[in-house]
């Protein structure tokens, strides 16, 4: 869960979104995993068309002390320490957000 809205982060499983039938399969991700764009995919998303396509990117920004996580297709943006590196600290780190806004 990304947010308070209940964005969620479907992470990829074995590194590929799509496979030759257009459904994830492979191992899930455990929370020791690093973080790799796409990160994932946004699960309901408001704007998406076809099951997977709305696909969840980490944006550096090297000015700022924050990286931005993204979804391709809507409004969405998170701000994320730069220190989070994997899915679970992230995980960890959005259920603090949601529990102490
Ligand atoms: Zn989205």
């Amino acid at each position: 869960m990304l947010t308070a809205w209940g964005d969620m982060l479907v992470p990829p499983q074995e590194r590929r979104i799509f496979s030759r039938n257009d459904e994830m399969q492979g191992p899930l991700l455990n929370d020791y995993a690093d973080l790799k764009n796409p990160l994932g995919v946004h699960e309901n998303c408001p704007n998406e068309k076809k099951p997977y396509s709305a696909l969840i990117f980490r944006h550096t920004v090297t000015i700022a002390p924050y990286d931005i996580i993204v979804c391709a297709l809507c409004e969405l943006r998170i701000m994320i320490p730069k220190e989070i590196r994997t899915y679970g600290s992230l995980r960890e780190y959005c259920h603090d957000k949601i529990k102490t806004p």
